[in-house]
């Protein structure tokens, strides 16, 4: 074999096993914070620092479909994610935006800076993608939304055409936007961690003014919620202000959804429930629906 080719593919094989290994870390960080977390009581309220959904086990019912994705993405998505990324970054932005907006002075700020500013810069970026999936790539936004419990694994179920939407929609941001550097690097570390966390199977919400500033877990609990007055609000990640500045904040105080899910949605009951047939429905030629149950897509 090829020493070079030898080489790319350990390489390619290390990265993965990174991200495997990282997910383990993870793994064992929410198993550890859930063992200090009181059984859900069944209520709809808000009681701070219990748990939403019973957890008798790690593997909890939608385990193996949620890890799917994982698995999926990180093998496969990858390399169109890294295509795409590359295609961009070396032909198609340079060529548009010649002068990145930040690119030369963000350098030269102190560290914090960078860092606070990278937070932001991470949930734009991430905000911009999920109001559009929201609104025009519902079919395949909907595999997350499908979740009828949140764990903090949920955050990873995407449909592979979503999470590229969000991969290249996000670089695009980032680029413009000109932030680069190591500060930044942990800022998007740090973004993704809290996204995990977002999901987590805690009941906890922040009082204000904080719950105006910061996401909760239960903020973004509502995200999910099959309540009408919550269909496609709560788009932001780490940073509440973002929905309350586009008009998409919803957090009613002391309440928790009743249920999670699509069951607003007309893909509800069409969506199929194992893995692959999952994958392919968004794919299949649309037909129309009996009737339309909501504006849920
Ligand atoms: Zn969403
Ligand atoms: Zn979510």
């Amino acid at each position: 074999m090829d020493p070079a080719f030898y080489q790319i593919v350990m390489e390619w094989l290390l990265a993965k096993a990174d991200a495997i290994i990282v997910l383990c870390v993870y793994a064992l960080g929410f198993y550890v914070l859930s063992l200090f977390l009181a059984e859900p009581s069944q209520s709809t309220k808000e009681e701070n620092f219990s748990k939403v959904h019973t957890d008798k086990t790690l593997f909890y019912k939608e385990f193996n479909l949620e890890i799917g994705y994982f698995l999926l993405n990180l093998f496969i998505t990858s390399f169109f994610i890294t295509f795409i990324s590359a295609t961009l970054a070396l032909i198609v932005l340079p060529a548009i935006a010649p002068h990145r907006i930040f690119a030369l002075e963000i350098q030269s700020w102190p560290y914090e800076i960078q860092f606070a500013l990278g937070l932001l810069m991470a949930d734009i970026a991430f905000f911009v993608p999920h109001w559009l999936v929201h609104r025009f790539m519902w079919r395949f936004h909907a595999i997350h939304h499908a979740a009828k419990e949140l764990r903090w694994l949920t955050s990873i179920r995407l449909h592979p055409v979503d999470a590229i939407m969000f991969s290249a929609c996000g670089y695009v941001i980032s680029y413009f936007i000109g932030f680069d550097g190591q500060a930044v690097l942990m800022a998007i570390t740090v973004h993704n961690i809290y996204n995990f966390f977002v999901h987590t199977n805690i009941n906890l919400a922040y009082p204000a003014p904080v719950r105006y500033i910061f996401v909760s877990p239960n903020y973004h609990r509502w995200h999910h919620a099959t309540d009408k007055a919550a269909v496609n609000k709560n788009i932001a990640t780490m940073f509440s202000f973002l929905d309350l500045i586009c008009g998409s904040y919803y957090h009613p105080e002391g309440k928790l959804p009743k249920s999670y899910g699509i069951a607003r949605s007309s893909l509800e009951g069409a969506l199929p429930k194992t893995f692959w047939a999952q994958v392919f429905y968004p794919f299949r030629i649309r037909r129309k629906p009996a009737a339309k149950k909501t504006n849920q897509n």
